[in-house]
């Protein structure tokens, strides 16, 4: 039974093409709405309901009504001009109408409404010269037909697949549904008022009222918890499987930590505080580890990070960094230079781009243990890579790794305890969505003494004001970033916009004043921009989003951000982040081209308001929606198909708690209720994780 696909579920697994109206044509089409199998189609989820009650007359609705009615045909009339519509003169026995059509096939209408016929019609109503109009209707045959009636559920629309046609298909698709064994808790259904799986999948596709398919109508609620509990338990599968390995028990003395906080000049937040002590606890255990270190922008997470490290070399062994690329190794690398020197260890680079000879070297000395902390790229986990005795990895994510690196990365970490930081201030049901398999420490304190970011939104029109503020902020001492959006398809016409501009402001600040990072650069020439703006050789470092993250130049104080608008709010904050790092004022210039739509005008207008990245994230989450949130692709969320985050979210946290219940009690799923579970998760495709369970 390891690793097979139940049964039970084989028909929900058959090709979509099997369902009626599912042919060559339209199979593309069905894909399009991400039909592929039965169960696509079963799970496909209305995004409305329509009355289909048929009314007496359209005669005194209101304008946009939707209705049905029946009807007699009159008369046609062909258009007399290529691009007017064809329109069909109806008699509703109250009165007429007219049923326009652009564009259509003339003996496709004659076959289908042909005069003197009595046929149903659904549409919405429009008026044009006092007269009642129905664009492109639904036509009902009723000697071929059951006539509408009652209430009818909208499916997600796709160009050439018309509502009868989907709905035909999911009505067979639903018909095929076996009864499936019930895999949620009985107690807790009845809490909810949840029907079964069954009844809720047969409600979804026929709503008994207009509010049948709110997001919390109990059925839609069971399904959304039915995804979000098949997601959160194969996470928690995953977890299961990683503390299986046995981990290492390592305690510190506290003496290198000890001289690190003796040497900074300031205290601890406590949530920095916080943080270190819960790591400390994870580290004494024989558990592995595996936990997400959470904090904006500035918040103290490489310190955080650091005095875990510590903790491995003060318990004899050795710990590693890994960034995603290798410009953030580099930064780190001189960034932890003066606390290595402080605790008294031995700190080292490596990355791909290391020298042949060196990197022997430096692999030499971590397989000798005479290095303590190593900082790198991914060439860190290579399997050339040996250590003498690796206690500590942590990874500085960036949100550019999901799942299945830190898969990858606990496999190689061999036992080796885990600290993920990101700076993604995804809000706490996404973070639980995408890192439910992880524990989670938050820093949600600032470190005391930060400037507030002074953010205005000024019109690309205003460029040139813009431009001479800066030059008398450049004259006065200081250093600016300039950043240039990612837009096309090509990054090469992205970067010859920033060149554009990198010579613009050349050409106003003076030749040197202003250097370029970017994506295209050869590293050598990066590196060496970065260096210039560093040391203030250079006060204006015109940059693609490419360079965006983790560059940290306490100098710096005023970030332009040109064509704000195309940002996502999560990035503006992070880039904005790069400023107001120092004791000195910051300021951020939001330049946008308009004019601003409403929405776009309240996204950056949260940015002015506030610099709290969750909230941020918050915001951003409630006027886009999870599905364009920055960076959900990658945090590895699944597809969801009828659980919305930002309605649902309140139920992904219990998900979780529930997965892991699940597990404490019955670790292989081998109960009655585990071998349901397994259906479930079977039905949401997460066959991967079953491979997890302590049996496969
Ligand atoms: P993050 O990685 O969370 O973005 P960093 O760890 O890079 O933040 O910290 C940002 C800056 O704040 C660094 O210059 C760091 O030295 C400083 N810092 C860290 N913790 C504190 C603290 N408790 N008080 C004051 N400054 C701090
Ligand atoms: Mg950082």
């Amino acid at each position: 039974m390891k690793g097979m696909r139940p049964e039970i579920l084989f028909p929900l697994f058959a090709d979509a093409a099997t369902l009626p109206g599912v042919g060559p044509k339209t199979t593309p089409l069905f894909e399009k709405l991400g039909i592929r199998k039965v169960g696509d189609a079963v799970l496909l989820g209305p995004t409305g309901v329509v009355d289909r009650r048929v009314r007496d007359s359209v005669q005194g609705v209101m304008e946009g009504t939707m209705l049905c009615v029946k009807a007699s045909v009159v008369s046609h009339h062909a258009p007399r001009r290529p691009n007017a519509p064809y329109r069909i003169t109806v008699n509703d026995g109250t009165l007429d109408f007219i049923l326009v059509f652009f564009r259509p096939a003339p003996e496709w209408l004659n076959k289908i409404l042909p005069v003197g016929e009595t046929r149903y019609l659904c549409g919405k109503i429009e008026h044009y010269d006092g007269i009642a109009q129905m664009p492109h209707p639904e036509v009902f045959d009723p000697s071929k037909e059951d006539p509408p009636d009652g209430f009818a559920p909208v499916y997600p629309a796709t160009a050439g697949l018309g509502q009868k046609v989907i709905a035909k298909a999911v009505k067979a698709a639903v018909a095929l549904t076996p009864d499936l064994p019930e895999w949620q808790d009985a107690a807790w259904l009845t809490k909810r008022g949840w029907p079964s799986w069954n009844e809720a999948v047969a409600a979804l596709h026929a709503p008994e009222g207009a509010g049948a398919l709110s997001a919390d109508d109990p059925g839609r609620e069971r399904l959304a918890y039915d995804e979000l509990l098949s997601h959160q338990l194969a996470l928690a599968l995953i977890r299961a499987k990683r503390k299986r390995t046995k981990g290492r028990v390592s305690v510190g003395d506290g003496r290198r930590r000890r001289r690190v906080l003796d040497s900074l000049p300031f205290d601890l937040t406590g949530a920095q505080e916080r943080a270190i002590a819960t790591i400390a606890k994870d580290m004494e255990t024989p558990e592995r580890m595996l936990r997400l270190l959470q904090g904006d922008v500035g918040a103290g997470k490489t310190l955080v990070a650091f005095m875990a490290m510590l903790i491995a070399v003060e318990a004899g062994g050795q710990a590693a960094l890994m960034a995603p690329t290798e410009i953030l190794a580099r930064q780190h690398h001189a960034g932890l230079g003066a606390l290595a020197e402080a605790a008294g260890v031995r700190l080292a680079i490596l990355t791909g781009k290391d020298k042949a000879g060196a990197r022997r070297e430096t692999q030499a000395a971590l397989a000798a243990g005479e290095i303590d902390i190593v900082v790198g790229t991914h060439a860190l986990f290579q399997k050339s890579v040996e250590f003498a005795d690796l206690r500590m990895a942590v990874v500085d994510e960036q949100h550019r790794f999901g799942v299945d690196q830190r898969n990858e990365l606990a496999d190689k970490g061999r036992g080796a305890d885990i600290l993920v930081m990101s700076a993604t201030p995804i809000p706490r049901t996404l973070a639980m969505a995408s890192y439910g398999d992880m524990d989670v420490s938050v820093l949600d304190e600032k470190p005391p003494g930060r400037q507030p970011i002074e953010t205005r939104m000024v019109s690309l029109s205003r460029y040139d004001d813009v431009v001479e503020s800066l030059k008398r902020a450049i004259a006065g001492g200081a250093r600016a970033y300039w950043i240039c959006p990612l837009v096309e398809e090509s990054d090469a016409l992205d970067v010859a916009a920033a060149e554009d501009r990198a010579r613009a402001l050349r050409h106003a600040f003076g030749e040197n004043a202003v250097v370029m990072a970017h994506g295209r650069q050869a590293p050598g020439e990066k590196d060496a921009s970065m260096e210039a703006f560093r040391t203030g050789a250079a006060s204006v470092l015109v940059a693609t989003t490419v360079v965006e993250v983790g560059v940290d130049v306490p100098e710096a104080t005023i970030m332009v951000i040109e064509h704000a608008e195309r940002f996502g709010l999560a990035q503006l904050h992070q880039l904005r982040g790069r400023v107001g790092r120092g004791s000195a004022r910051s300021s951020c210039v939001l330049l946008y081209q308009g004019p601003l739509g409403e929405t776009a005008r309240e996204r950056l207008g949260v940015l002015r308001e506030t610099e709290d990245g969750f909230r941020i994230a918050e915001e951003d989450l409630r006027l886009r929606g999870a599905g364009d949130l920055l960076g959900v692709k990658q945090a590895g969320l699944p597809r969801m198909r009828l659980a919305d985050l930002e309605v649902h979210g309140e139920l992904m946290a219990v998900a979780r708690d529930d997965a892991r219940l699940i597990l404490t009690r019955d670790e292989d799923l081998a109960t009655e209720r585990g071998q349901a579970l397994r259906v479930l998760l079977y039905l949401m495709e997460r066959d991967d994780s079953v491979r997890y369970l302590k049996s496969a």
